[in-house]
């Protein structure tokens, strides 16, 4: 971008000089019109006036991560394959978390309060092959049903997993609701076939009144039979993930600096917030600064599925990172803005228009509960 003076700029992005200054005045630089901005001031500027000086479309910080997603498309040559983001979904107690567990070999369902997955979690796993694929664990619980509709739009690709003994179930419905509005592959696992009940036939009949129709009955979903606790029927499992993958040829550009996801985020009494993050494009590297929603911060720790430290995290890849200045929401969006006075303002803008989006339902609420009473 080329030298501009603040007389220069106004004329530019069509505001008076006065205001210009008066921003300035307001933060205690006493500056005149022939003043020469620098970049950062311009891009400061950019943001308190709602003109994107680097680009056509306006980019403010109450719109960013809107504008974001809307703005520079990568160029072909620069995509790279990147592995299959997953998504497990289905009724409570049908064995979502079992499944994953069973797939990364650990015990996560042993170590959880009341059977229930407390926090969204992330992993990638390996196969033989080398061949990468990316699970998020959604909790079961009726209150997390938000989370999952976002979940669902992170995701390549929808396990829906019915439990044989159970069949479809409130929650089932809800998840193929989910995985039709983010328009993705869904692939059914039919679980517990090795309880004494189970009826995999039925499974199938039930599902095709919600236009889920086994590729045997003509239709195109592709079934997959077995049992997570018994470890029955994963490896058919992974092969139909990763021919999806194939055939839909996930990519992303590597080579830019991160954007990805919140999945989940709590705050830990020794470590402060701590969020676990999907990559979904770019490559995060530790010495980066991000905003997450309405919060931002130095990244100062970062580690994988397994608690070891990592220096960069490209494409699909979750890690935990330390070091944001508070907790982020589960959901929330977040990129590289390694300009902590503008990730403030960025923040700051986020914030406030999320309190007076907060602000509004609550009118709303109470309006409503008001009619209600009269
Ligand atoms: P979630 O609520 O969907 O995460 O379900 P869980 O993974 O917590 O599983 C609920 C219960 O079903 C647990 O007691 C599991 O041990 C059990 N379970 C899960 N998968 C299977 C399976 O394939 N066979 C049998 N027999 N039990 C299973
Ligand atoms: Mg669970």
């Amino acid at each position: 971008t080329e030298a501009l003076s603040i007389a220069d700029f106004a004329n530019q992005i069509g505001k008076s000089v006065a205001e210009i200054l008066k921003y300035f005045f307001a933060q205690g630089l006493m500056l005149n019109q022939n003043v020469v901005l620098s970049e950062e001031q311009m891009a400061e500027l950019a943001l308190e006036f709602g003109f994107d000086f680097r680009k056509e479309e306006s980019l403010t910080k109450e719109n960013f991560f809107e504008a974001l997603d809307a703005s520079e498309e990568d160029k072909p040559e620069d995509l790279e394959h990147r592995a299959p983001i997953v998504t497990i979904m289905g009724h409570v107690d049908h064995g979502k978390t079992t499944l994953l567990d069973s797939i990364k070999n650990t015990n996560v369902v042993g170590g959880e309060a009341g059977g229930i997955t407390q926090a969204i979690g992330a992993y990638q796993v390996k196969n033989k092959d080398g061949k990468k694929i990316t699970f998020i664990d959604t909790p079961g619980h009726e209150a997390f049903s938000e989370m999952r509709s976002r979940g669902a739009n992170v995701t390549d690709i929808v396990i829906l997993i019915v439990a044989a003994d159970d069949g479809v179930m409130p929650q089932t419905e809800e998840a193929i609701d989910h995985a039709k509005l983010a328009n993705v592959p869904i692939i059914v696992f039919i679980n517990k076939c090795d309880k004494p009940g189970a009826d995999p036939e039925r499974v199938k009949a039930e599902l095709m009144k919600y236009e889920i129709v086994a590729e045997e009955y003509g239709g195109d979903i592709p079934f997959v039979q077995g049992s997570a606790k018994q470890k029955i029927g994963l490896d058919q499992l992974e092969e139909t993930i990763l021919l999806i993958a194939e055939m839909q040829d996930y990519k992303a550009n590597p080579n830019k600096l991160a954007k990805g996801v919140v999945i989940e985020a709590h705050l830990d009494k020794a470590k402060g917030p701590v969020a676990s993050i999907l990559v979904k494009e770019g490559t995060l590297d530790i010495r980066d600064m991000i905003i997450a929603g309405t919060t931002y911060g130095n990244i100062k720790h970062m580690e994988d599925e397994h608690n070891k430290k990592v220096l960069k995290a490209g494409p699909s890849k979750p890690v935990v990172v330390y070091g944001l200045n508070e907790v982020p929401s589960a959901g929330d969006k977040f990129i590289v803005m390694n300009d902590e006075k503008m990730a403030r303002t960025i923040a700051e803008a986020q914030a406030e228009k999320k309190l007076a989006a907060e602000r509004q339902s609550n009118q709303i609420f109470s309006l409503d509960s008001i009619k209600k009473h009269i």
